[in-house]
């Protein structure tokens, strides 16, 4: 459906708002018309005179207006709002977050909140100006509250350092990361390492010279725990090595997949990370869905892992669980919750199923989850928040069904702490290896800058001497901040 903007800036921002009503369907903004032919259906904007309107044709028009206040942000809040009204109307669906369209929609909120505004202030601006439902708002303000003593630990020579491990023994449907099932890619793994710890190397000669303080180490991908015990030993022992770890707080690493988690790889990572905490996600509890996402690991794997991994001594794990999956039902969803509260991790992870043009999942075969979702994800907060678990992250997708998040849940003081840094940008992440993105944070304005690493193990390895010279934006950033 072609969405017509009639002059007016906001095509960015509208069309992610109308977008949240036509799952997998493309809204496509337009700068004019349509004239002289009544396009059906479309969907339009204007400004005319001193009023705004919004509209959709789809053999007879709906209408919207109210008045234009002064250009900028509240000109395009107030278009949103008038399409989300019409589009409720049409599609019968009410997204819970409003016309948030954006990932991090507690970020704003901690802001409001570390400037002094009341809570009160703040329900009025969330629910009445940005239509957020009661229950999005409360998870909003109970994470906002559990991450604000985290962000404020950090101090502005704070950073964080991401190992990118992109391998994985097999893809799940719903995957698009960078991550090259072992099978095919087991003959890179050797030559990747070296590369890797020839990155980390060069990167943490940066960081001694610029003086900066290391405090979250985080291993993922891909699938850390995809490597022997012997390979990720090497990468762990070369972190070690280069940087200094005693300003550290957290160090993690994901071993999600159970049937890639051995005795002597937990091994390996308690003994070289101490309090280390891990990741071993089930994503269900029920061996269908597993077989239906292509996980080939079953949940008797699963529990076989979190028994070695407690005997083993480790005492920080995470659990991640998806609401959606194909195949799935509420009840099995609601079974898998509950089966995880039964193994008392430190936290649990609710993601919402999101569906990207780059993975095997299709948007057809997603579709029918649309209605249960959000009954999925309410069950877990409660269930999960009953347990003692309180949530500490949140950020959104494109593409997620119901337009819904992904939430963490920690007991207190179990938080992931690298979690809330990298989404609410509160520091740098300097981050290595194929796939990796490292974030500049300057220190005192807040500025953000990328510096991308090449995305595939092969391109990473040929063209690494363009790695390393990227590397020097690290050195450069900083000195420019000072
Ligand atoms: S484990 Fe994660 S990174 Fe690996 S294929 Fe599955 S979703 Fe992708």
């Amino acid at each position: 459906m072609n969405l017509y903007l009639n002059g007016l800036p906001y095509g960015y921002e509208l069309q992610r708002v109308c977008q949240m009503f036509f799952f997998g369907e493309k809204v496509l903004p337009q700068p004019e018309g349509p004239q002289d032919t009544q396009e059906s259906p479309h969907l339009g904007v204007a400004k005319i005179g001193g009023e705004l309107r919004a509209w959709l044709y789809d053999g007879e028009q709906t209408l919207r207006r109210c008045p234009a206040p002064e250009a900028g942000r509240p000109t395009e809040e107030r278009l949103a709002v008038l399409l989300y009204g019409i589009l409720s109307e049409y599609t019968g669906l009410r997204p819970s977050w409003g016309v948030l369209t954006g990932v991090r929609p507690i970020k704003q909120m901690v802001a409001a909140l570390e400037d002094g505004m009341s809570e009160e202030a703040i329900k009025k601006r969330y629910q009445e100006d940005l239509l957020v439902s009661p229950q999005r708002l409360q998870l909003a303000l109970d994470t906002a509250r559990t991450e604000l003593p985290i962000l404020r630990k950090s101090t502005p020579d704070s950073f964080s350092l991401y190992v990118s491990i992109p391998f994985c023994p097999t893809r799940c449907a719903y995957c698009s990361f960078v991550s090259h099932s072992v099978g095919q890619a087991a003959r890179l793994v050797p030559d990747y390492l070296d590369h890797l710890c020839q990155e980390i190397q060069v990167t943490a000669a940066i960081v001694r010279n610029l003086g900066l303080k290391l405090r979250a180490v985080y291993f993922g991908g891909g699938t850390p725990t995809t490597l022997s015990a012997e390979q990720l030993g090497r990468v762990m022992k070369t972190v070690e090595q280069e940087f200094d770890l005693s300003d550290l707080w957290e160090y993690t690493v994901e071993a999600g997949r159970p049937d890639t988690i051995t005795k002597e790889k937990l091994e390996t990572i308690r003994a070289l990370a101490p309090g280390v905490r891990v990741s071993i996600n089930p994503q269900t509890l029920s061996d269908q869905v597993l077989e239906a996402i292509g996980r080939r690991h079953t949940t008797s794997q699963l529990y076989w892992a979190m028994d070695l991994a407690r005997s083993c001594g480790l005492e920080n794990i995470n659990m991640d669980l998806i609401a959606g999956l194909p195949t799935d039902s509420l009840e099995g969803f609601q079974a898998s919750i509950n089966g995880v509260l039964d193994l008392h991790p430190e936290n649990i992870t609710v993601h919402t199923l999101t569906v990207k043009r780059a993975a095997n999942l299709t948007f057809q075969q997603a579709k029918d989850k649309l209605d249960l979702v959000g009954d999925m994800v309410n069950y877990a907060r409660c269930q999960i928040g009953d347990k003692g678990y309180a949530p500490y992250y949140l950020y959104r997708q494109t593409g997620t069904l119901s337009s819904l998040e992904n939430v963490g849940y920690a007991k207190p003081g179990c938080e992931g702490l690298y979690n809330v840094y990298i989404m609410d940008e509160t520091h740098s992440i300097l981050a290595v290896g194929a796939g990796a993105s490292t974030k500049l944070r300057h220190p005192v304005t807040g500025k953000i800058e990328r510096v991308y690493n090449y995305k595939y193990p092969y391109e990473y390895i040929s063209q690494f001497s363009t790695v390393l010279e990227r590397r020097e934006r690290i050195r450069a950033f900083y000195q420019e901040a000072k």
